[in-house]
């Protein structure tokens, strides 16, 4: 993808972890790639359809002096989010801040953290057979959609299913959302099991009636298995209620283990 790049745009503000550098202030240069597809734009000529370096580096500027972090880590991690939040276009994002005068009675160029950020894709799996079942699953969108670190891009009909697994019990309400989001796998999984703890989820019995279960099924072409999460999801294409709903909204989505597409995989009717 293509890159707008700004060097060393020069701050005086006011982050650190002395109470000096809080009170007094310093010098911070910051720097940033942006990454977005800048091809309608270089076609047209019209800024509409870009992101203004200018507003960016105003927007950087004002962000850093109105807030006061006292890690370096901290400010770019901050900013970055901001930077999502409000320059849509942007794909991922590389931000660098120096620190020239950085406090330790040595004599140095500088200190600088550097991180990098994107957006990615990922398709989550809802369902509940407890309760009010479709509350409990708009709950779970409204959350998702409101979350600063997501954008919900699709949403399958609800459909209801015949509960799976030896216990018996009432029928599922299902659905799959496509998402995209800025929260690495790990913290997504601990996103949607904190949104599955407030709608009173309890995993009393295995394979049991839950007000909502979120699982993730595919995040961008990672393939990982760690001891709390596997990716893809390891029995999502085994599941006709994960699979009819996945495949109205991403009939093309490739499954990176058997490299196929969901549409080629769903059970018929
Ligand atoms: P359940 O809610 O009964 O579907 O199971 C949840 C457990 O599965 C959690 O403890 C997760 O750590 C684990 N897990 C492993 N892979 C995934 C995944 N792709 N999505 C959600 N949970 C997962």
């Amino acid at each position: 993808m293509d890159k707008i790049n700004i060097k060393n745009l020069e701050i005086f503000c006011n982050h650190g972890l002395y109470e000096e550098e809080n009170a007094l202030g310093q010098k911070f240069l910051v720097s940033a790639s942006l990454i977005l597809d800048t091809r309608k734009a270089g076609i047209t000529d019209s800024i509409d359809v870009s992101v203004n370096y200018a507003s960016v580096c105003n927007f950087i500027n004002t962000y850093m002096k109105a807030h006061t972090f006292r890690l370096l880590e901290a400010a770019a991690e901050h900013l970055a989010l901001a930077l999502f939040a409000h320059f849509t276009p942007l794909e991922e994002i590389t931000l660098e801040i120096k620190k020239p005068w950085a406090p330790i009675g040595l004599s140095l160029d500088y200190v600088s953290v550097e991180i990098t950020r994107k957006w990615h894709t990922a398709y989550i799996a809802l369902g509940s057979n407890m309760g009010d079942k479709l509350s409990y699953l708009e709950n779970a969108v409204e959350a998702i959609k409101t979350d600063v670190n997501c954008r919900l891009v699709k949403i399958s009909d609800f459909v209801i299913t015949e509960p799976y697994g030896p216990v018996e019990q009432d029928e599922f309400l299902n659905g799959c959302l496509m998402i995209r989001t800025l929260y690495s796998p790990n913290e997504l999984l601990a996103f949607l099991q904190s949104l599955e703890a407030k709608a009173n989820r309890t995993r009393e019995i295995h394979w049991g009636p839950r007000t909502l279960d979120l699982d993730i099924l595919l995040f961008d072409d990672l393939v990982m298995d760690s001891d709390t999460l596997v990716i893809p999801h390891p029995e999502m294409h085994k599941r006709s209620f994960v699979l009819t709903p996945l495949s109205q909204i991403a009939p093309n989505a490739i499954h990176p283990l058997y490299n196929v597409r969901i549409k080629d995989i769903v059970p018929e009717d």
